[in-house]
């Protein structure tokens, strides 16, 4: 059985595909994938020898290793162009699954969906994904022992850089007087252009929480430096309190 997270991520893999899961540590994701008729074939990919071990371990004793390929590699080094059409990245930084998807550009013609679980950093990745003509589809939060995580689902369609144009509009927040906070694209890359559509309770826990860390933060640095990180907190609870009222 997946955690709440890993099957959050197993629920976006398209059924029958041809599955690359890098970073696969204990290859939970490729074994349930082909166990339950979401991936036909699937990669494991590691770069370090113990999540390696650990994920050949788990396809032997799955009994699995005619449809799960273990392979060791950097990122998507471990494919060749046109292997497979869905890439699962989770729980590492945004950073490092920018870096991969960028240093494994050539990787990714034929891929049609990329499922992406970022531990921190989301905003790179959504970033990234606009920058590159992906479509982001849905983004979901979920919470699990503590620490709350979001997944990136997004598509390669021709039509993509039109609905990402619709999905990143700048949306004007009412009040009960009518007045408005904007929000502008830089807060929809930061926290979601789905997921402050209706947001969730797990998401306002995450953003309460960001704010408490932004508010030690000013707290720590010097006086005259406080101006602008206290400008921030002050965009960032508006629109909190206004999402708020919406729901
Ligand atoms: N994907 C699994 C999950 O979400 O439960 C495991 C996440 S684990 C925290 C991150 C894994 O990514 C580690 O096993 C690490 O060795 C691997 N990793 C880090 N950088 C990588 C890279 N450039 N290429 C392949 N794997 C990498």
């Amino acid at each position: 059985k997946l955690s709440a997270r890993l099957q959050l991520i197993a629920d976006r893999i398209p059924p029958g595909c041809r599955l690359a899961d890098i970073g696969s540590d204990h290859a939970l994701l490729p074994v349930y994938a082909v166990r339950h008729g979401l991936a036909s074939f699937a990669v494991a990919g590691e770069v370090n020898e113990g999540p390696l071990e650990a994920a050949k371990r788990q396809v032997a004793e799955a009994g699995e290793g005619g449809r799960v390929s273990v392979r060791k590699g950097d990122g998507l080094a471990v494919i060749e162009p046109g292997e497979v059409d869905c890439i699962t990245i989770a729980g590492m930084g945004g950073a490092l699954i920018v870096s991969i998807l960028t240093a494994g550009a050539g990787k990714l013609e034929g891929v049609s969906r990329l499922v992406l679980q970022p531990n921190v950093g989301e905003d790179t990745v959504r970033r990234w994904l606009l920058e590159n003509d992906w479509y982001l589809a849905e983004e979901t939060i979920v919470e699990e022992d503590g620490k709350i995580y979001e997944i990136l689902t997004a598509d390669r369609t021709t039509d993509a850089p039109a609905l990402n144009e619709q999905l990143y509009r700048e949306r004007p927040l009412h009040d009960e007087a009518g007045e408005a906070v904007v929000l502008t694209k830089e807060l929809l890359l930061m926290m979601g252009p789905w997921l402050t559509r209706q947001p969730a309770q797990t998401w306002f826990a995450k953003w309460e929480m960001e704010l408490d860390k932004l508010e030690k933060i000013r707290r720590s640095v010097a006086a005259s430096k406080q101006g602008a990180a206290r400008e921030k907190e002050e965009q960032l609870k508006t629109v909190l309190g206004r999402l708020k009222e919406v729901l």
